[in-house]
């Protein structure tokens, strides 16, 4: 049987650890695949460009991954829900489109006692978060600095507000859904609502990794309890490997080789 070829399609791509991540899984668990990244321009290519590299699968990030959901042939329901696709699996020349963003959070943030969440942000990830959380019984409120993409959170029954309109309550989880500190030095929200829930809150989480951002810094200097992106990243490839694989192993024996990408 030939070598199973697997990429990450993003603009930009190059930071992702996503290709060491499955390629540690792959040789510790014995599996013949490559995995490699691919810089994609534009997002309508997607579906041609996999076929052209002959991909048994691939995994997508920002800002592919409405396009990889119309890529697909076949979805799965949660992904059909969310209308986001990070992760494609060719079966018998179809694609079929999964999300694991949304479960990789879930498992990610099941470490802390919690009901109540206030997520800063409305982005595609916040929206696919939100839904999976809600499905787990997280009661979840949205911030986010401009009104335009809160409608569709709230038609869903989700607590909105823009910072003008924000009435602070208690929450247990403070959570930064936006890209704000991933290149900048920028809180997700002005200062003064984050003084007025950190110090309250169980925990505060982000969803980039690789760094301490602001939000972190300022959650940390109130004593919070921090957690970074990494166990989402880790988590979202875990249960990608197990499609690509066709859940052929178990969550932890992946999670044991997949999770060396983080000390290497
Ligand atoms: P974006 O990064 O495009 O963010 C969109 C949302 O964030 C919008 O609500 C936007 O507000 C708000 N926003 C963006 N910048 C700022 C800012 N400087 N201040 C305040 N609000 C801001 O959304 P994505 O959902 O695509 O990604 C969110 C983050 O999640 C990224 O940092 C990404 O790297 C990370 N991520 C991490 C993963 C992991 O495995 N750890 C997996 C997937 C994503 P507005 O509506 O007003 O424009």
């Amino acid at each position: 049987m030939a070598k199973l070829l697997f990429a990450i399609f993003g603009n930009p791509v190059s930071h992702s650890k996503s290709p060491l991540m499955h390629n540690l899984a792959f040789k510790g668990l014995g599996v013949d695949g490559c995995y490699g990244r691919y810089h994609l321009e534009e997002g309508r290519q997607l579906r041609e460009t996999f076929f052209q590299l002959g991909l048994k699968g691939a995994n997508i990030t920002v800002p592919h991954k409405e396009h990889a959901y119309a890529a697909c042939d076949v979805l799965d329901g949660f992904a059909q829900k969310v209308g986001a696709v990070n992760t494609i699996v060719e079966r018998e020349g179809k694609l079929y489109g999964y999300n694991t963003d949304a479960p990789g959070f879930l498992k990610a943030i099941s470490a802390f006692d919690a009901q109540k969440v206030l997520f800063l942000g409305a982005g595609g990830t916040a929206r696919a978060t939100a839904a999976i959380l809600k499905e787990a019984g997280y009661e979840v409120t949205i911030l986010n600095r401009s009104a335009g993409r809160l409608e569709s959170f709230e038609k869903e029954g989700f607590a909105v507000a823009t910072f003008e309109a924000f009435d602070p309550q208690h929450y247990d989880l403070i959570i930064n859904m936006t890209s704000a500190g991933l290149e900048d030095d920028t809180l997700p929200a002005p200062k003064e609502i984050l003084e007025a829930v950190i110090p309250s809150a169980k925990a505060c989480v982000d969803v980039i990794y690789g760094k301490e951002t602001p939000f972190l810094k300022l959650s940390r200097r109130y004593g919070k309890p921090t957690k970074d992106g990494s166990d989402m990243l880790l988590y979202q490839g875990i249960i990608a490997f197990e499609y690509f694989t066709d859940r052929h192993f178990g969550f932890e024996e992946i999670e044991h080789h997949m999770k060396k990408a983080f000390t290497l």
